[in-house]
């Protein structure tokens, strides 16, 4: 019986079929019904029981190499068949170019305005996005009942000790504090998260440039002449600022800064909602009560700080009418910046 399992492993082997209907031949003649193992397992019956075991083993051996291969043979003549209703490939049709990507409208922006604030010496400082009470709130003179502390403004990961996903990029101006003694000169852009419902105008992650200028002597004609000349760089020669008179906890006084609307010249339009003005930012004096909670004497120092969306001066300065296709991430609007690289 072991030369009749040798005789047919070598069969397996050695056999070299040339088409699909040779191997489905072989596959019956082997491991079909009638076929060759199973006359062997009938036979094997037969073996006296001190060869069972040895024989047992040729058996099995046996039995796997036909399996895999009869499967081989069958996977090799399927690719030959592919190969052959395939059309040919037309080696001399040009090949299909890279596709270059191009930076985000969000990064193109941001880094504009880095660029015009470093120039002004600014440095730019970073820091986490997941943040505690204090960087956020309770550091900027955020009073306990504040409403931006609610659940209705804030994700929150923990209660009690809070923590929570920065809803400002302030968070990075306290960090910054507590490091470095004035003076202080940082631009902070970052990604920041609110509890909003998504829609063309508001969405719940957005991202924010924020910064902070903290000397001796530093006073609110600074300031202004400042982001007049940040508005200059990013909307052209001809524009011009107004502020009024705001409130955030963190400043004192503290304004909104509004720019002329490039797109009417000043006239009014629908962008501008007729006024000739449109909203770009807020700014103020920072606030004693903040200088000493990070541990700078409000006597001797004082600063300004500022912040803006980026979302928004991207709107502003190409146009952009809804602010989900910032997120959508939609080839065809993207392609639309590769020109302002
Ligand atoms: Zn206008």
């Amino acid at each position: 019986m072991t030369e009749k399992i040798n005789e047919l492993l070598r069969c397996v082997e050695e056999f070299e079929p040339r088409t699909a209907a040779e191997v489905e031949e072989f596959r019956i003649r082997m491991t079909g019904k009638k076929g060759e193992l199973n006359a062997l397992m009938e036979e094997f019956r037969t073996v006296a029981p001190e060869l069972k075991r040895e024989v047992g083993q040729q058996l099995n051996r046996l039995k796997t190499a036909a399996t895999e291969r009869i499967a081989a043979l069958r996977e090799r003549m399927a690719d030959a068949a592919d190969g052959q209703s395939a059309p040919q490939e037309d080696l001399t049709r040009p090949g299909s170019a890279d596709e270059l990507g191009s930076r985000h409208p969000i990064s193109l922006v941001k880094n504009q305005i880095v660029e015009v604030f470093a120039r002004l010496g600014y440095t730019v400082a970073d820091g986490p996005e997941i943040e505690d009470d204090w960087h956020v709130f309770s550091a900027l003179n955020f009073p306990p009942e504040h409403p931006a502390r609610d659940m209705q403004d804030t994700f929150f990961v923990e209660k009690n000790p809070d923590v929570l996903l920065r809803t400002h990029t302030s968070s990075i101006q306290v960090r910054t504090m507590e490091r470095q003694k004035p003076p202080i000169r940082v631009i902070c852009p970052g990604r920041v998260f609110r509890n909003e419902a998504i829609s063309y105008r508001a969405h719940c992650i957005f991202h924010q440039i924020e910064g902070l200028y903290i000397d001796e002597g530093v006073s609110f004609a600074d300031m202004k002449q400042s982001l007049l000349c940040f508005a200059k760089e990013i909307f052209g020669e001809q524009a011009a600022i107004r502020m009024r008179p705001s409130y955030f906890p963190f400043t004192e006084p503290s304004a909104e800064v509004d720019v002329s609307c490039n797109l009417c010249g000043g006239k009014g339009c629908a962008v501008c909602k007729g006024t000739g003005w449109l909203e770009i930012m807020g700014c103020g004096m920072v606030d004693p009560n903040v200088l000493k909670a990070n541990g700078i004497d409000p006597e001797k120092y004082s600063g300004f700080a500022f912040g803006m969306g980026i979302e928004r001066i991207a709107m502003l300065k190409y146009g952009v009418k809804d602010l989900r296709l910032y997120f959508e991430n939609d080839v065809r609007f993207l392609h639309q910046f590769e020109e302002a690289l």
